[in-house]
């Protein structure tokens, strides 16, 4: 019988924990649900498609030519704000490897001290201080690690989330720090293209109705009717969505913290984030510093097999040769000679 160590070269965001789905070798990172998404994506094309094809040819000739043109343009700016925060790592925080953990679970007990047995341990949290004012760290019990300030854990991908503001099925993934303003121009275009497309129906609808009859137009685009009822409810919705969040820029405030009342209350201190000035705390939020993930999802990852026999083929063991969640891209550390994998034969 002979044992076969195979070492083969993976991609971290295979081995990543926590509920995300992947696509093109780590590039697009989203939640496992997305059906909401899909929906989302098949009212705004189908909306619009209905728009090019019924009213656009009308207005385009009988109006301004420069509608149909706008129209692209704002469906195209809409589009790839919405792929851009559904297909971008939120603002991910690593886990802490098994060292780690046991190296921070030693301190948590040394800090506790021996508690008695029936008694409840105090709760793990630390706190730290920010413009004057204390704020609590919450241990996480999944990732193992103290969240920092403003993360939160997201219980539908799993993951602890940097300043965490929601999940959001439309877009089927979790809003954080790294897809926040992505996030909030989406809403914002999505309201400016919703009232458009529903103010030109409207036009469109009048215009024909002065020359051939209100039935005889709803008959002529049928498509009208359909729009019209899809903008009508989208408004409300996506309209005061952005409202919110203007609300909540303004106050560089997260939709997480307003949930839980966090700066508001009579014991509750003030926002120690927040500027005190509307202007400062919507440029942090919209015009603020790009950050860059700390998953390294495409960064490889040395995983060796042990094989016992050539007619038994399963592995005996899977060992990874580092902690797959480095904070910085390490690539470079790994071999890139292009050999695939290396086989190490030995003979019992
Ligand atoms: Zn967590
Ligand atoms: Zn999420």
């Amino acid at each position: 019988m002979s044992a076969v160590m195979i070492t083969r070269k993976v991609r971290k965001w295979e081995k990543l924990p926590g509920k995300n789905t992947f696509c093109c070798d780590g590039r697009v990172m989203m939640a496992r649900q997305k059906g909401v998404f899909y929906l989302t994506l098949f009212l705004i094309a189908g909306t619009c498609a209905l728009f090019f094809a019924f009213e656009c040819p009308y207005l385009a000739v009988h109006l301004c030519p420069a509608i149909p043109v706008f129209a692209a343009l704002l469906f195209v700016f809409v589009m790839a704000m919405l792929l851009r925060t559904s297909f971008s790592d939120p603002g991910v925080l690593p886990r802490a490897l098994p060292e780690e953990a046991t190296f921070i679970e030693m301190e948590i007990e040394a800090a506790n001290g021996n508690v008695p047995a029936g008694q409840r341990p105090p709760p793990r949290i630390r706190n730290v201080q920010i413009n004057n004012q204390i704020v609590k760290l919450k241990y996480c019990y999944t990732c193992k690690i103290f969240r920092p300030p403003r993360a939160s854990h997201c219980s539908i991908c799993d993951n602890c989330v940097d300043r965490f503001d929601h999940h959001c099925p439309w877009v089927g993934n979790c809003v954080g720090k790294r897809n926040y303003r992505y996030f909030y121009l989406f809403t914002l275009s999505l309201s400016l293209l919703t009232i458009y497309i529903f103010t030109f129906d409207i036009v469109h609808v009048v215009m024909r109705s002065m020359n051939g009859g209100f039935l005889n137009t709803l008959k002529e685009t049928p498509g009208t009717v359909l729009e019209v009822l899809v903008c009508f409810f989208t408004l409300w919705s996506v309209v005061g969505l952005t409202g919110f969040h203007t609300y909540l820029i303004s106050l560089n405030q997260t939709t997480n913290e307003d949930i839980k009342g966090s700066w508001s209350g009579k014991n509750r201190g003030q926002n120690p984030y927040s500027h005190k000035n509307i202007i400062k705390n919507c440029c942090e939020v919209l015009c603020g510093p790009t950050y860059p993930s700390v998953l390294d999802r495409r960064g490889l990852l040395q995983e060796d097999s042990t094989l016992v026999s050539s007619s038994n083929p399963v592995p005996q063991t899977t060992i990874y040769s580092v902690g797959f969640l480095g904070f910085v891209d390490n690539v470079g550390e790994w071999r890139e000679d292009g050999k695939g994998a290396q086989q190490m034969a030995s003979s019992k």
